[in-house]
């Protein structure tokens, strides 16, 4: 039978030989004992090592002292040191009075900035989101799941959109939002989405700026983890959503986040915070109650290690020169092994941390519960649907990043073959 046949047209006999042959080859991994984890996505350790240089950049004879003439070794500057402001700023294309530098991690901004909400509201609130009796969130998907488990943390609901290839289904969020003050936000990952690879189009950011909401304390959780993380000398563009926010008469909509958990340590990286001055103003106010100043040593170290956007281009070129070969090995091995075979799609990203893949529906559970039978963790199918619930029971998460290429390549011949096993049972089913 030719490598590429169409599974959907085999017949029963056909299908009959398909199992057997596949499952004699499965027996085989099964019987390698393999112990291989795909769940996460982790920079491997050569991507650590172009950073663990900065460790090295402060001595404890150099000034310690900020461009303001602050010193980052005592307490003071809750919202960041200046010259972090300035190359997050930069990174973000906003003004250095629209952002706040936080500790190691976006996602505990992102917590908190939740956490503000629920307890005291946003700026223009008429009251806390949680005295509200539900608050509901937009949640296109597929998407992170760290997201969901906030929401879940808080009782939020989340309402499932479909992520297409430009952004979530604009028609439906927009109906959405305009019918139902209940819904205070939208989770977004704009470039390079999590797990899909895809940006957002021009045309999508402005409709998200400018559409009508019944909530007027409505805010979008712009989540720009991999802004400068590009896998190809053509970046995808993306149009600044705070900019189309402000143009589009909403200019306190957007909560922007970002790090530098990829681009340096995610161990011990720089997290910002981008928002209007006067969601910023507020939310200053309550940080410095739980706070006097973050790690400050570290923000400087940063600056100095990446010091501006050309250097942070050149490094992320480094990052790619490392996971390119990982993410074609991926790409080819998909193609190779299940291209025409009409049982699985994927995606090509340009940047990011993932490849998604889309099996028949009703064949993501059993496709991870066979990889792990032979040795290989792949990231639980429905995790990138709120609740851990993919309706369609279809998509799987590939993180080639943390693997070597050998051990990369295994797991991705024995994610191949339990897809075909089965997509196979699934048809003769
Ligand atoms: N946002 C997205 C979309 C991610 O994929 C990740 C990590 O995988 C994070 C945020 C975590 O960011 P941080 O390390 O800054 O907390």
């Amino acid at each position: 039978m030719d490598r590429h046949t169409d599974y959907q047209r085999l017949d029963e006999n056909q299908l009959n030989n398909q199992v057997l042959q596949l499952e004699e080859r499965y027996g085989a991994y099964k019987n390698r004992k393999l112990k291989l984890d795909m769940s996460r996505g982790k920079p491997c350790s050569e991507q650590l090592e172009l950073s663990v240089g900065m460790l090295d950049i402060l001595r404890s004879d150099d000034t310690l002292k900020t461009v303001d003439g602050s010193d980052c070794l005592n307490y003071g500057g809750v919202d960041g040191i200046p010259e972090a402001k300035e190359l997050f700023a930069q990174m973000l294309e906003v003004g250095t009075s629209e952002v706040i530098i936080g500790g190691n991690s976006s996602l505990n901004m992102m917590h908190d900035a939740i956490s503000r909400a629920m307890l005291h509201g946003v700026y223009g609130s008429e009251s806390p989101w949680g005295k509200q009796q539900t608050v509901k969130f937009l949640c296109p998907s597929p998407g992170y799941d760290r997201h969901f488990a906030i929401c879940e943390l808080f009782n939020i609901e989340m309402i499932v959109v479909d992520l297409l290839k430009d952004g979530p289904e604009m028609d439906a969020v927009e109906q959405l939002v305009r019918e139902d003050d209940s819904i205070k936000g939208i989770w977004c990952v704009p470039k390079y989405s999590n797990p899909d690879g895809i940006t957002y189009s021009d045309e999508t950011v402005d409709r998200l700026a400018r559409m009508t909401t019944k909530a007027k304390d409505f805010r979008i959780f712009w989540d720009d983890a991999y802004t400068v993380h590009h896998l190809t000398s053509r970046p995808d563009p993306l149009k600044n959503m705070l900019a189309a926010c402000k143009s589009a008469g909403n200019p306190h909509r957007a909560f922007m986040f970002s790090s530098t958990s990829k681009i340096t340590l995610p161990g011990s990286g720089v997290a910002v915070l981008a928002a209007s001055e006067e969601n910023l103003n507020v939310i200053r106010k309550q940080i410095s109650v739980q706070t006097i100043g973050p790690d400050k040593i570290n923000q400087l170290r940063h600056v100095r290690f990446l010091s501006n956007m050309e250097q942070i281009s050149e490094h992320m070129n480094k990052h790619a020169a490392i996971i390119n070969p990982k993410f074609e090995l991926v790409l080819n091995k998909l193609e190779a092994e299940l291209g025409g075979k009409n049982i699985a799609s994927w995606n090509k990203p340009n940047g990011g941390y993932f490849i998604s893949l889309n099996t028949l529906d009703g064949c993501a559970q059993e496709v991870v519960r066979l990889a792990a039978q032979a040795g290989v963790t792949l990231t639980p199918a429905g995790a990138t649907f709120p609740y851990g619930k993919d309706h369609r029971d279809r998509n799987i998460r590939i993180a080639p990043t943390f693997p070597a290429l050998n051990e990369l390549e295994t797991a991705i011949d024995v994610l191949c073959l339990c897809v075909q096993l089965a997509s196979v049972k699934k048809i003769r089913a």
